[in-house]
């Protein structure tokens, strides 16, 4: 790692003399192999300038049939299953490594797919693919199953089984990582595994499966394919030969896949969805200015393209006007510019398209009545890029939608309270429960409301910490899976009980 530390400080000149030199994938990856399909190709278009970057080869039903033949081949009748759990876990370790060796391209690749800032993609997002691959690698050969206590004269047996082929649907805001929580524990669990990810960001993934090639993944073990949502993501969803999804993506593409399987073989179907995350600030916050920097850091941070982003700022009425304020000020001289340039702190959004909805959703705020603070249009329109300047909403109503709907970009909303009560019915009035934060210097305080919070993470005093050893996922409308930890295992095993009468 240390000897690719010179890149994230490297020069915005160095990040685009790599940038024109960078070699960008086309294929599928298909049973070990680049397999450019049957002709059809999209557009991937760069958030930085609009401009299109490349041509990739687009997945219909057959490319998916292929991949999917090569997964059960590999499953079915390939080593990978039946390896030692070491040896497993040894390949997972070799395609950590790799990951580290090109962590600068993949930063790259990432940073100019959908647009965050490569020194973010580099530092945070790398850092994480590379961690997950190891981590998982590490735990493969230190699972045990269970003998449970029976009568003398029998033995039972409680083992997990790999599930079989798994396809793994992502969406384009951290493009590996989200592919690495789900591609690293099923295949520590020995299934295979089809990865899509989102027509936005294909290059990412596609480099992530030539290098798990050359890590020495068996073919057919991981496969790639790149295409469209209602066609490749849909194929998946209704393959029968597709033993569990994994789908990390909007609520309306979740309630798609539960149908697909509904449709097709009940493939089981685990959902990491979307979010209005609550951040509740008391009045006893232990630094109420290390709170309003973290609010505003966290709605701007991947610009506001956060499953998590804490996009409901709840604040005591007494407090409101110096947290406000100072997360206001921070929108107002946080840097935009181009993903390209270590300066950067905020880079485009991820389409035209996107851009547009999120700006929808800032008029919806005007109609509804709420206050603009900061931002609120785009920015750098000289560029061709998808800029759109960091936005603080405050007298929001709860029955707004900007209090209601995910906006998946930098646009905060302001709520106040005036009791704790009254701040806890407002954070779990929501469809969603993914996550909360909460800020305050009282323990007593602290457990009683994180308990009451209805979402898979509660922060406190802190917002989007962790490590692997925590799973991670949400409640209600925000899915129900859980990615990282040991327990991501669950959705990649079955229990098998197999009972010895002596
Ligand atoms: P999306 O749901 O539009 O797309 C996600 C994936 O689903 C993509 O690969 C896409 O190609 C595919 N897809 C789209 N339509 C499909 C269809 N009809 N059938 C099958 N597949 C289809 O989401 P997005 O725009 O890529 O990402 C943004 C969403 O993802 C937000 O709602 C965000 O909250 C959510 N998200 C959730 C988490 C989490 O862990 N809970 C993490 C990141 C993003």
């Amino acid at each position: 790692m240390t000897e690719q530390q010179p890149h994230s400080s490297g020069t915005h000149q160095d990040w685009q003399r790599r940038a024109a030199a960078l070699p960008l994938p086309a294929a599928h990856l298909i049973d070990g192999r680049g397999e450019p399909g049957g002709g059809d190709t999209f557009a991937v278009v760069s958030p930085r300038d609009g401009r299109p970057l490349t041509t990739v080869a687009s997945a219909g039903e057959a490319e998916v049939d292929a991949a999917v033949a090569a997964a059960r081949r590999a499953f079915d009748h390939g080593p990978w299953p039946r390896l030692a759990p070491a040896d497993r876990g040894r390949a997972l370790r070799a395609l950590a490594g790799l990951v580290e060796r090109h962590r600068a391209e993949l930063a790259l690749l990432i940073s100019l797919e959908m647009g965050k800032p490569v020194t973010e993609a580099y530092d945070i997002e790398m850092r994480a693919v590379a961690t997950t691959f190891r981590w998982y690698g590490e735990l493969a050969d230190k699972l045990a199953d269970e003998a449970p206590h029976t009568p003398g004269d029998a033995l039972a047996l409680v083992t997990r089984e790999p599930v079989g082929v798994v396809a793994a649907v992502v969406p384009w805001n951290f493009p590996l990582t989200m592919a690495a929580w789900k591609v690293a524990p099923a295949l520590a669990a020995g299934c295979t595994v089809v990865l899509k990810p989102a027509e936005q960001s294909p290059l990412s993934a596609l480099r992530l499966g030539a290098l798990a090639v050359e890590a020495g993944l068996p073919p057919g073990v991981l496969n790639v394919v790149a295409g469209a949502g209602p066609v490749a993501g849909r194929a998946l969803g209704l393959h029968p030969d597709v033993d569990a999804l994994a789908f990390t993506g909007s609520t309306e593409v979740g309630r798609h896949f539960l149908r697909y399987a509904a449709d097709s073989n009940l493939k089981r179907v685990w959902l990491e969805l979307g979010g209005k995350s609550p951040n509740i600030v008391l009045p006893d916050a232990p630094d109420l200015d290390k709170a309003a920097a973290t609010a505003a850091w966290g709605i701007f941070f991947n610009q506001g393209e956060m499953c998590t982003a804490p996009s409901r700022l709840l604040v005591h009425r007494s407090i409101a006007d110096r947290v406000v304020d100072a997360v206001a000020e921070r929108a107002r001289t946080l840097r935009i510019g181009d993903p390209l340039d270590p300066a950067t702190e905020m880079g485009p959004l991820v389409t035209a398209a996107h851009r547009e909805r999120v700006l929808g959703h800032i008029a919806a705020a005007h109609e509804d009545g709420a206050r603009l603070r900061a931002g609120g249009g785009t920015a750098l329109p000289e560029t061709g890029g998808h800029y759109l300047r960091p936005t603080v909403f405050d007298r929001v109503d709860p029955g707004a939608r900007l209090a209601r709907e995910e906006v998946f970009g930098p646009v905060l909303a302001v709520l106040e309270f005036d009791t704790v009560e009254e701040a806890v019915a407002l954070a779990n009035d929501s469809d969603y429960g993914l996550a909360a934060g909460l800020w305050t210097s009282d323990l007593s305080a602290a457990h009683r409301i994180s308990r009451a919070l209805r979402a898979g993470t509660v922060w406190v005093n802190c917002y989007e910490e962790g490590d692997l050893t925590v799973p991670f996922g949400g409640v209600k409308q925000s899915g129900h899976g859980r990615d990282k930890s040991a327990h991501a295992l669950d959705k990649y095993t079955d229990l098998k009980t197999t009972w010895i009468q002596l």
